[in-house]
């Protein structure tokens, strides 16, 4: 719902610049601008913005702009930037209660949110978000490897996304988990895809979300690939990578390759689809030895430059 480029642009409708593309039918609220971590060095996302907490009464201002038009048609709200869990509770659950309030029809509210900060909220606050209408969590992993997050300066410890996710849960929401196939290069690909499986086998979440590193121009890691100090993974191993953590999953997961960096779609529901994952991700393997059109194919992710 492009309601930030439609009808509301004359009353300045703050218009965030990222979201999943499973809230492409979701009304967009920018909450915070900016990352307020902002040091991971795969991520360009939110670089030249300085982080910022948006007052809340501009914020209902905006939903209040929205409510106008669309009071009675929306469904799903995505909240942005990339981690408004950030503001104080008492803040959030004010603007939860608008929303609710201008749109009596909602169903589902979508946040990102950092792992960390998961980690650091009290339960009891995480409960009262809950309940005040938050319905589910997009959280980064990227990948289950102690020296891999170092290394990335993604500022987690997997036992910290481990309490992090599972305190999400018991507070009722919806967990849904990015891993980033290809962040351990060519060199670390085994040892990224077996801890990855046992993060994600520990927390159990309702979505495992597969992206795949294409770097790109204004991240550390893209300027590392350009000097040669960081050698991209291959196709052949961002397969094989992939085709390992489907193995060692033991979750009840849906998992989904819902993003355009994805080499190959493979989707399906823990433990019922591994097979069928595995045959998708075996003949992808077979078939990019000799089918010069699927090497294209793949090819062409490596040049995407603008996610
Ligand atoms: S990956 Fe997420 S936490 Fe890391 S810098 Fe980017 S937006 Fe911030």
């Amino acid at each position: 719902m492009a309601i930030g480029r439609l009808r509301l642009k004359k009353k300045a409708y703050d218009f965030p610049p990222y979201r999943p593309p499973s809230e492409a039918g979701s009304l967009l609220l920018r909450v915070t601008r900016g990352c307020p971590w902002n040091k991971c060095t795969f991520c360009s996302m939110y670089r030249n913005l300085v982080f910022e907490r948006r007052p809340v009464n501009e914020i209902k201002d905006d939903i209040a702009s929205a409510g106008e038009h669309y009071s009675e048609t929306v469904k799903t709200v995505f909240i942005a930037d990339s981690n408004s869990l950030i503001v104080r509770t008492d803040n959030f659950i004010e603007i939860l209660e608008h929303l609710r309030k201008t749109f009596p029809y909602i169903e589902r509210i979508t946040s990102y949110a950092r792992a960390k900060t998961l980690q650091k909220k009290p339960l009891e606050d995480l409960k009262s978000l809950r309940q005040a209408g938050l319905t589910r969590f997009h959280v980064g992993l990227e990948t289950g490897s102690a020296d891999l997050l170092r290394d990335i300066r993604k500022g987690i410890t997997p036992d910290e996304f481990v309490e992090g996710g599972i305190k999400a849960k018991t507070a009722g929401f919806e967990l849904s988990v990015y891993i980033l196939l290809g962040i351990g290069g060519e060199e670390r690909w085994s040892e990224h895809a077996r801890d990855t499986a046992s993060v994600l086998n520990l927390i159990d979440p309702h979505f495992i979300r597969v992206r795949t590193l294409q770097p790109q121009p204004g991240s550390e890691i893209y300027k590392n690939m350009k000097e040669g100090k960081f050698r991209k993974a291959s196709h052949e191993t961002a397969l094989k990578e992939q085709k390992m953590i489907v193995e060692n999953l033991r979750v009840t997961s849906q998992y989904l390759s819902d993003h355009i960096s994805n080499y190959i779609p493979v989707n399906g529901k823990f433990p019922e689809s591994r097979a069928a994952m595995l045959k998708t991700i075996d003949e992808n393997l077979k078939e990019l030895e000799n089918n010069p059109d699927l090497l294209q194919k793949f090819m062409n992710k490596d040049r995407l430059n603008s996610l």
